[in-house]
């Protein structure tokens, strides 16, 4: 697996490797690797010649600078983890290769998906967010590029983002991993005491009952009841829970979406901890 550090090596890879006009797959990571990351590793290797994955945390897309300053940082055991999975190059970037004139972000307005939710209670996060990805899009030029629903809102703002941008780049989405009990895969799970991770499978819990009581409750009602739950739960303080239209982010007022989506976002002490179930 090659290590590529710099904008040069990786464009000197790219060449070298005949990267530049077989398929390429474009796995971009903030790091602490789990088997969700994993799986888009895989997926990404059956579809492509080879697969590059980008370890970089954002400063730019961190509303909160104490979850910046605490997000977990294993880069040894990430290289080793990707290396056992036959990855084929891995892109560290610095800070200044990826924002040469400074954390400058653009913006994007995409309606209710750039506005509600995840939007809502993160603010300026999805710009951030999306100036890394084009930026690194631009850099890697992959011709397809992999994201977890785990992050859905993130993952239809991207396709809509490239989309817009007539970036020549297919998202591809890959379903979420997760723990034995339910709990959503994630780098933040790190971050959690003993007590807390048995709290946080919670999360998933009340979303499978949601999932369960599809159309025997009117949704807004169901939503509400799923809140409830996740309010009633010590050590968990739910920020929504909400049931929407995946395409257009509209909350459902009747069971008439032909693809409803449920998604819940909840600190479980000082760690914000996001999932989704399809209904
Ligand atoms: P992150 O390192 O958290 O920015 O995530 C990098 C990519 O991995 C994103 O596309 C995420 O949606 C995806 N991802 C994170 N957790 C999971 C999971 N549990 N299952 C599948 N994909 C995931």
């Amino acid at each position: 697996m090659r290590l590529l550090e710099t904008t040069q090596s990786l464009q000197q890879w790219r060449t070298e490797s005949g990267m530049s006009t077989g398929v390429l797959g474009f796995v971009p990571t903030m790091g602490a690797l789990h088997q969700g990351h994993i799986s888009l590793l895989k997926k990404a290797k059956e579809q492509c010649a080879g697969v590059l994955v980008s370890i970089f945390i954002n400063p730019t897309q961190f509303n909160n600078p104490d979850d910046l300053k605490k997000y977990p940082r294993i880069l040894e055991k990430d290289l080793q983890l990707l290396e056992n999975h036959d990855c084929d190059a891995v892109f560290v970037p610095s800070e200044s290769a990826i924002y040469p004139t400074g954390l400058n972000v653009s913006q994007w307005d995409f309606g209710l998906l750039s506005n509600s939710l995840e939007a809502h209670y993160r603010p300026k996060h999805f710009d951030g967010v999306l100036t890394v990805v084009k930026r690194l899009f631009e850099l890697v030029q992959p011709q397809l590029a992999f994201f977890g629903e785990k992050d859905f809102q993130q993952l239809c703002l991207i396709r809509a983002m490239t989309e817009f941008e007539r970036l020549p780049v297919k998202i591809i989405s890959c379903p979420t991993m997760r723990e034995a009990d339910g709990l959503a895969m994630s780098s933040r799970n790190l971050r959690l005491s003993a007590e807390e991770r048995k709290v946080a499978g919670r999360i998933s819990q009340v979303l499978g009952w949601a999932v369960s009581q599809k159309e025997r409750i009117p949704p807004r009602e169901l939503a509400g009841s799923a809140l409830g739950l996740l309010s009633q739960t010590r050590g968990l303080r739910p920020e929504y829970f909400e049931i929407v239209d995946s395409e257009t982010f509209e909350p459902l007022l009747a069971w008439d979406s032909s693809s409803p989506i449920a998604l819940a976002a909840a600190y479980v002490g000082s760690v914000r901890l996001i999932d989704n179930m399809w209904l």
